[in-house]
């Protein structure tokens, strides 16, 4: 491949948006993609390496009419894309669970007619519910922040002044910023609860790209790099915790705390001695010792035990919780996620009706996602997006799912 002296960076998944569908496959399949950290910007860039020049004259139009810059390759991780054999492997799967998820779904026709679906009479309806990162800040200038969950029937959901978009501004004298608790919090006691409301009776999929912010692990989860080798005194001002969990041994189930208490001898300042009780958590040895299975040559790793390994992210959790089920996009896959096209419509809105001040980007955003975001379009996303997942579900790659979608778009 050669290498060329720079090459286009697009950040985040919800910039491809402004491409279209055609445009964006044909450059996937025309150059290597790589997504890398981007530190400056605390977010993913997605970069296109392309393999002659001419390509990237062909399509530099189209990235900066979308308002991309060109620039040199920085130093950075790269990663492979989307033909990455974890990658395709999760996809195929994935694509899969989701079309078993489909056949309860209601179904919307290019004409607004809803099908419902047909459950057997212990089923209940299911709906589609996705959640996504925040429309991240883009200048040195102010900036909002969106974190929104919609569905197919809604669009955005709500219930009197209640609803799923929250907007959010971001800044150290403002909201602060947005992090995987500020998400969490969305989620559990908003999106959930909300969706339960004007869809009683269903359950449903809520699916989120596979962002840090979403990747995140609740404050006790059981992660192994919180814990070090040899116990150690729990401070007073440690906020690390460890849940209590659960092993087999000698066929038993039995409960295991993370912590201990052990009375240890102080002196006072007069010279009497006294004990008082001091909390300590379990390093691996310990931990492994009342298990059974700590080897004095070859230490196990804790999180080769089980209950480590199936230890769930935070969202994860709060929605098995509720009875709903989760779900996370394949890396790199933004073509199946809905809530990208309505990201890029409502961007392309912003863009056309703000006269670039802040008060009216303030005053007018709800608009401005409103317009994005109607029914008819959002069904259209909705749908175009299912399209590419059926395709995956069938073992095509990305350029054979291309095809297919296009073959149907132009029925
Ligand atoms: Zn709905």
């Amino acid at each position: 491949m050669a290498c060329l002296a720079g090459n286009f960076q697009i950040r985040t998944s919800f910039d491809y948006a402004f491409i279209s569908d055609e445009a964006y496959f044909e450059i996937l399949c025309t150059c290597t993609i790589m997504e890398k950290y981007c530190e400056c910007q605390g977010s993913f860039c997605r970069n296109f390496e392309f393999q002659e020049a001419s390509q990237q004259v062909q399509f530099g139009s189209i990235f900066t009419n979308g308002g991309y810059i060109f620039r040199k390759n920085s130093k950075g991780i790269y990663y492979d894309g989307h033909e990455r054999a974890d990658v395709i492997e999760y996809r195929k799967k994935w694509a899969n669970r989701m079309m078993g998820c489909k056949t309860k779904m209601a179904r919307f026709s290019e004409n607004d007619e809803v099908t419902m679906p047909q459950l057997s009479t212990d089923e209940k309806a299911m709906w589609l519910v996705e959640g996504e990162n925040p429309i991240r800040k883009k200048g040195p200038g102010m900036s909002l922040m969106i974190s929104e969950f919609k569905c197919a029937c809604h669009g955005t959901m709500s219930n009197g002044a209640w609803s799923s978009r929250e907007v959010f501004h971001p800044g150290a004298d403002r909201d602060g910023y947005w992090t995987s608790a500020h998400m969490l919090k969305q989620l559990e006691s908003n999106a959930i609860p909300l969706f339960e409301v004007i869809h009683p009776g269903c359950k449903a999929v809520f699916v989120f790209d596979q962002s840090t912010n979403h990747k995140a692990y609740s404050q006790n989860a059981l992660i192994a790099n919180k814990i070090t080798l040899g116990d150690k005194e729990v401070e007073e001002d440690d906020l690390c915790t460890l849940r209590d969990t659960t092993f087999v041994r000698d066929g038993e189930e039995q409960v295991q705390s993370m912590y201990y208490e052990k009375d240890e001898w102080f002196t006072k300042k007069s010279g009497q001695w006294v004990t008082k009780k001091v909390k300590y958590v379990k390093g691996v040895r310990t931990i492994l010792e009342e298990r059974g299975m700590w080897l004095e040559k070859d230490p196990y790793n804790p999180t080769s035990q089980p209950d480590f390994m199936s230890q769930k992210t935070a969202l994860h959790e709060a929605v098995e919780v509720s009875g709903h089920i989760f779900e996370l996009y394949p890396k790199f896959h933004c073509e199946c996620n809905w809530i990208e096209r309505y990201w890029g419509s409502a961007k392309r809105e912003v863009r056309l009706q703000c006269d670039y001040t802040y008060n009216s980007l303030d005053k007018n955003i709800h608009t401005f996602l409103d317009n994005a975001g109607k029914l008819s379009n959002v069904r259209n996303y909705y749908n175009r997006s299912w399209r590419y997942i059926e395709a995956y579900s069938q073992d095509m790659n990305v350029k054979e799912a291309h095809d297919s979608v296009k073959q149907i778009h132009f029925k």
